[in-house]
């Protein structure tokens, strides 16, 4: 397996990334682990709380579309690994703003390649370039058919057109210049700290609230789920063992119906909160549905299960029991995202 010294993670104050921040910073005592985040939105120190005082642990609050601080960064620290997480990342928004996908998603990544290249082309050995991306660069599936690794690229929103770009030049860079690269696509991710405009967590939210379950046109949109901590464990699985130049497709086994996956998220909801069976499912109202809107993505992950052994280690129902009780047990997590105060957090422990 290779070995790191700093390895900068790109966007660690997010959903995904919080989580491999967690497992590297905990697993890894030997290696310097620099979380790199703007802090938009989506980005939330409170979710790393728990290494806040980890001596492996450090915190850089900057901007990956600023291509001077990101090439002064990789002077001054000298990383030999990149996780590229940063992204914009809510399709719904890049459809009112696609450009913000643009400017983040593929002008953010090629600066980290040019800095990558450059702070590296003396000596490529030992050094990996990280790059997570998604499935929904695939484009959609009918009823049969899975995604494999050379699945055509068929992107349709303009938030999978940006990580379909990014992909494109990452793959690039390891062609024209040698730039030891990985990709991975991943399905849907679940689990504790998604931002509640993601439909997992907002339905969660509303259900607590008694407030509508807004369910897009006839709920019969299939999507694939992972929980995030197994999507973490195959993030630094590969990191570490990986083929390079290669591309990895994750999944969890593990498809449904967002109306079948609504109705399975009211019961556990009505259990856990002691309401009568069915109260939470009569607050699903269908709306409009979205335009571009993807019918069916499912990930062939055979290859990094039969190279590397990886599989899910948690059910749908384990991982969706974690997740609410998570939700409900943090409701102030909750409450301070969805009214903006977590970026209170921020001011009070880093200015
Ligand atoms: P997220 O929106 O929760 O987190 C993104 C993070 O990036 C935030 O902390 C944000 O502050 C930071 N960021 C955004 N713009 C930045 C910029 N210009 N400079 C520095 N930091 C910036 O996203 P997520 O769901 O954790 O997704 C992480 C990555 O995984 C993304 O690249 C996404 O495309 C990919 N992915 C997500 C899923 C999923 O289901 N969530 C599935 C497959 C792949």
């Amino acid at each position: 397996a290779r070995q790191f010294n700093k390895i900068l993670v790109t966007g660690g104050a997010g959903f995904i990334g919080s989580h491999v921040v967690r497992l590297l910073v905990n697993k890894y005592p030997e290696y310097q682990i620099y979380n790199l985040d703007s802090l938009t939105y989506a980005g939330n120190l409170e979710n790393l709380k728990d290494v806040e005082g980890k001596s492996n642990y450090h915190f850089i609050k900057g901007d990956i579309t600023n291509a001077d601080f990101i090439h002064n960064l990789f002077a001054d620290y000298g990383f030999d690994a990149v996780i590229h997480l940063a992204a914009e990342s809510h399709v719904d928004r890049s459809i009112s703003d696609p450009l913000s996908f643009v400017r983040t998603n593929v002008i953010g990544t090629m600066n980290l390649l040019n800095s990558a290249k450059n702070s590296w082309v003396s000596d490529f050995s030992g050094k990996v370039f990280y790059h997570i991306s998604t499935d929904e660069v695939y484009g959609t599936l009918g009823e049969e058919g899975l995604f494999r690794e050379d699945t055509p690229y068929d992107p349709n929103s303009p938030y999978s057109a940006s990580k379909a770009s990014s992909d494109h030049f990452v793959r690039a860079y390891g062609e024209t210049y040698g730039l030891p690269y990985i990709i991975s696509n991943c399905s849907n991710n679940y689990g504790p700290n998604q931002f509640p405009e993601k439909l997992i967590p907002l339905f969660i939210n509303n259900i607590i609230k008694k407030e509508n379950l807004p369910v897009y046109g006839d709920g019969k949109y299939t999507r694939d789920w992972l929980f995030v901590k197994d999507h973490a464990v195959a993030i630094d699985l590969l990191l570490h063992k990986g083929a390079i130049k290669e591309t990895f497709n994750i999944g969890g086994f593990n498809e449904w119906q967002n109306i079948e996956l609504i109705q399975l998220l009211c019961s556990v909801m009505d259990r856990k909160l002691g309401r009568n069976r069915g109260e939470s499912e009569e607050l699903i109202t269908f709306v409009k549905d979205r335009p571009g809107h993807d019918k069916r993505y499912a990930i062939d992950a055979s290859k990094i299960n039969s190279e590397l052994g990886w599989r899910p280690s948690v059910t749908f129902e384990e991982g969706i029991e974690e997740t609410i009780d998570w939700y409900l047990k943090n409701e102030k997590w909750l409450v301070n995202v969805t009214t903006g105060d977590y970026q209170k957090y921020y001011l009070k422990q880093y200015k």
